[in-house]
């Protein structure tokens, strides 16, 4: 099924009942109250136990069910909650907005979206869009970034020095050394992950091989969904996009491979939702004018990077800006959530 961006527009328009044309859209924007900002939010997983996904995971990937769902409170008195479908449409000129826009999106699919965050839109009645890594969900295999990050904990734990199964996996000494002297170990993680995919697994297979077997023993809060549990959300009006099919670095890869993987992710999300797909996430946030067309090309109608902003009114559809949030983000001075530092961060 391979439908174009500008049907996905035209269907958009049908389903908001908003008539459009280039001078409608025109006059529209320049009326005053119009004001054509969208905050696109972008979180990861949400845990029962954030005490305890900190220690085990990479710290700006995780946030607690209840300041997710306090963030959701005060981003809702300043913002009107959208879908992305009806973002896009404002940010395209086609709807006009009173108060500015915000988006919750959430990347990679982790399970605990299913078991802690939908609960919390469901009670809430607000729309989301989940990123998907379609290679990966269902197959009961976990992200690169999170095996990564485990075994470097558990090599720095048990003092097991890297450098020697980095060098067999082809990394140089400098380059190790510059890795492993990283303060945080999401640094280092980010570093080892930040591969094409033939280095990255010859890293995984170095560094598995260097730790005794029970350290791949992977927490299982690592997990992803399952097809039923993404069927499940959609039915519920969850929107699911894609995120590549093995979440690479697509700006890493070679043309042919990027390409294979941004075509097989809306394949296989739209064969396993039976519709259509229309929105992408760059894995990491990656890309450029090439690995953009590619995803046009492909379809798609929309594609979110990392870059920190507020989307406008007249930006690139193809590299919409986001703002990442985690426990960290509205963390205060004492080191627990911070009602203020949250409004400084998501009020309006
Ligand atoms: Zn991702």
């Amino acid at each position: 099924m391979k439908l174009s961006a500008d049907l996905f527009f035209k269907r958009s328009m049908k389903t908001v009942g908003a008539p459009f044309s280039r001078g409608w859209a025109k006059a529209r924007q320049t009326r005053k109250n119009d004001v054509a900002q969208v905050l696109i939010l972008a979180y990861h997983r949400v845990v029962a136990s954030i005490a305890e996904a900190e220690r085990n995971s990479i710290y700006g990937l995780v946030i607690s069910t209840e300041s997710f769902a306090r963030h959701l409170e005060i981003v809702r008195s300043s913002y009107d909650i959208l879908s992305l479908d009806e973002a896009l449409l404002a940010l395209r000129g086609g709807r006009s907005l009173d108060r500015p826009a915000a988006v919750i999106t959430f990347d990679d699919g982790y399970r605990d979206v299913y078991d802690n965050a939908w609960p919390v839109l469901r009670q809430m009645g607000l729309p989301a869009t989940v990123y998907v890594p379609t290679a990966l969900m269902g197959s009961g295999q976990i992200l690169d970034h999170d095996r990564l990050y485990w075994l470097s904990l558990q090599a720095r734990a048990a003092g097991i020095d890297l450098r020697q199964p980095l060098h067999n996996a082809g990394i140089t000494p400098q380059q190790s050394a510059r890795i492993l002297s990283a303060r945080h170990m999401a640094q280092v993680a980010d570093a080892l992950n930040y591969h094409p995919l033939p280095m990255r697994q010859a890293i995984l297979r170095c560094l598995e091989a260097a730790l005794p077997e029970a350290a791949s023993h992977y927490p299982a809060s690592y997990e992803l969904m399952s097809w039923e549990m993404i069927r499940e959300m959609a039915d519920g009006g969850i929107s699911f996009g894609a995120h590549s099919d093995r979440h690479l670095i697509l700006t890493l890869e070679d043309g042919a491979t990027s390409e294979q993987e941004i075509h097989r992710s809306k394949q296989v999300l739209e064969a396993q939702l039976r519709r259509p797909v229309w929105h992408f996430a760059y894995p990491n946030g990656y890309c450029n004018p090439l690995i953009q067309a590619m995803v046009r090309r492909a379809g798609f109608a929309s594609a979110v990077t990392t870059k920190r902003s507020i989307a406008q009114r007249g930006d690139d559809v193809m590299t919409l800006p986001r703002i990442s949030l985690c426990e960290e983000s509205t963390r205060g001075i004492t080191g627990t959530y911070s009602e203020a530092v949250a409004h400084l961060r998501l009020a309006a």
